[in-house]
């Protein structure tokens, strides 16, 4: 756990959240100002700053998160398509030093971003 991480602490418990799913690898959890009816973060559990940051060892677990986020699309109703989207580095959007996964459905969605 990196210390003064908002979302290690959500792993943690230590801030609150609205938890779909979590196992050894992952936590999933609503965002907490969602951009779309079904706005969900899908986290790895070990602190990895972005996508940047990957490497063999810690590649396999985005292959597990996108597994899930097809399961957890599925039951969450998401059958008509959604959106996933990693922020990475400061001008792609990044606000969290934390690798995540939005995921996104419920409605049509714009292309491209801004
Ligand atoms: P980023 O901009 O880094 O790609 O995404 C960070 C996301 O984290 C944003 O969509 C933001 O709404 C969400 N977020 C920030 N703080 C919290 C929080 O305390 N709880 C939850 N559930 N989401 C948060
Ligand atoms: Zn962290």
């Amino acid at each position: 756990m990196a210390q003064d991480c908002l979302f290690c602490k959500i792993i943690a418990g230590e801030i609150p959240s609205k938890k779909i799913y979590e196992d050894d690898l992952m936590y999933a959890f609503y965002d907490i100002d969602p951009q779309a009816p079904v706005h969900f973060l899908v986290v790895p559990k070990e602190h990895i700053p972005s996508a940047d940051q990957l490497d063999e060892r810690t590649a396999g677990t985005v292959g597990r998160i996108f597994l899930t986020i097809a399961r957890l699309a599925r039951e969450l109703g998401l059958e008509n398509g959604y959106r996933i989207v990693n922020n990475c580095g400061e001008d792609g959007g990044q606000t969290v030093g934390h690798l995540h996964f939005h995921v996104l459905g419920g409605r049509l969605l714009a292309w491209p971003p801004g």
